[in-house]
């Protein structure tokens, strides 16, 4: 989990009353920029939409506002780094204090033991996981239920979500697949945490990313075409 120290970034109110400041601001020669770039103004954003997933194969459910801050990533910040948690507790209690906006701090992502992955908040924004602001805003963070003294926690089925997740954040952000970048929280400079562990297997896990890099995009189910009745006629061709 992600130290409490992690730092607040600039309060709604503030960005939003910003934000009109710097639009009085904007000349006629820079509209046609500000009409391409609009979100690059203090204070704007993309739109976005409400419980849109980045990794198709999660669960939304939202993290508490005071556990993340807005950004556009990866416009404002390059996103190179995964990092890798285990929450001392169930996947219940992480996505319990996720939710709690006195706990200041929560991850992108959360796997279960049985390998089911929720998503609490997007990857544009900035979640305060790593307890080191500059690693934050370069990363996405993904929280593993169990504790990291019970090997026996880390299962097979949370290691292959885990590593499919990882992979597809590798693949669509351009990040390479090595222990440089897919980082645990131990690594974070500065951090006093020592998740995940030395129970977690990064052999084997960086083994599965790299498999699942590799493993064409999962085809989409197909829906049944419904037949349509098609007029039998005859022709040349
Ligand atoms: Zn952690």
């Amino acid at each position: 989990m992600g130290s409490r120290k992690a730092r607040r970034g600039i309060g709604r109110r503030a960005l939003l009353i910003g934000g009109g400041a710097a639009l009085v601001g904007v000349g006629v020669a820079a509209q046609d920029d500000a009409r391409r770039a609009w979100w690059r103004l203090p204070g704007m954003e993309k739109k976005r939409v409400e419980g849109e997933l980045d990794h198709a194969a999660a669960q939304w459910t939202a993290a508490a506002r005071a556990n993340w801050r807005r950004a556009d990533r990866p416009d404002d910040y390059v996103i190179d780094t995964v990092v890798i948690h285990v929450v001392q507790g169930s996947y219940r209690t992480a996505v319990r204090v996720f939710k709690d906006p006195g706990h200041g701090a929560a991850t992108h992502y959360v796997v279960g033991k049985d390998g089911r992955v929720a998503q609490m908040i997007r990857e544009l924004d900035v979640a305060y996981h790593a307890g080191n602001r500059e690693v934050n805003e370069r990363s996405i963070g993904i929280e593993h239920e169990g504790f990291v003294d019970r090997p026996e926690d880390f299962t097979a089925a949370m290691y292959e979500s885990s590593a499919r997740l990882t992979a597809d954040i590798c693949r669509r952000y351009g990040i390479p697949v090595d222990r440089k970048h897919i980082i645990g929280h131990v690594e974070v400079p500065g951090t006093d945490h020592t998740d995940p562990g030395p129970h977690w297997d990064w052999d084997r896990y960086m083994r599965l990313v790299r498999e699942a890099v590799k493993a064409p995009a999962k085809p989409t189910p197909t829906p049944t075409p419904t037949p349509t009745p098609t007029p039998r006629t005859t022709t040349a061709d």
